[in-house]
């Protein structure tokens, strides 16, 4: 156990992450705090979902949100080279 100083912040404890094709969107399975949940979040041009029974924004949103986008990111940036690649052809 690492010793930490100030308040412990919740950390977002990711199961899977999902991506999909040709879509703008980001699924990932989140473990609760307490250990036994499960929740899906979920971002879908950007805007955020979440299964948990926080409303009004929780901290896995606050969390994911940055990471979605930068998957959201690389896939784009893959998609592109794919069509250059092409284009060479
Ligand atoms: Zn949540």
């Amino acid at each position: 156990m690492i010793a930490q100083t100030g308040k412990t912040q919740k950390q977002v404890q990711v199961l899977a992450t999902y991506t999909f094709r040709n879509r703008n969107r980001v699924c990932f399975t989140v473990l609760s705090s307490n250990g036994s949940d499960r929740y899906n979040t979920c971002f879908d041009n950007g805007r955020g979902a979440c299964s948990c029974p926080a409303r009004g924004g929780c901290y896995h949103l606050t969390q994911l949100a940055p990471r979605a986008a930068r998957i959201i990111e690389e896939q784009e940036t893959k998609a592109a080279n794919v069509r250059y690649m092409y284009s060479e052809w």
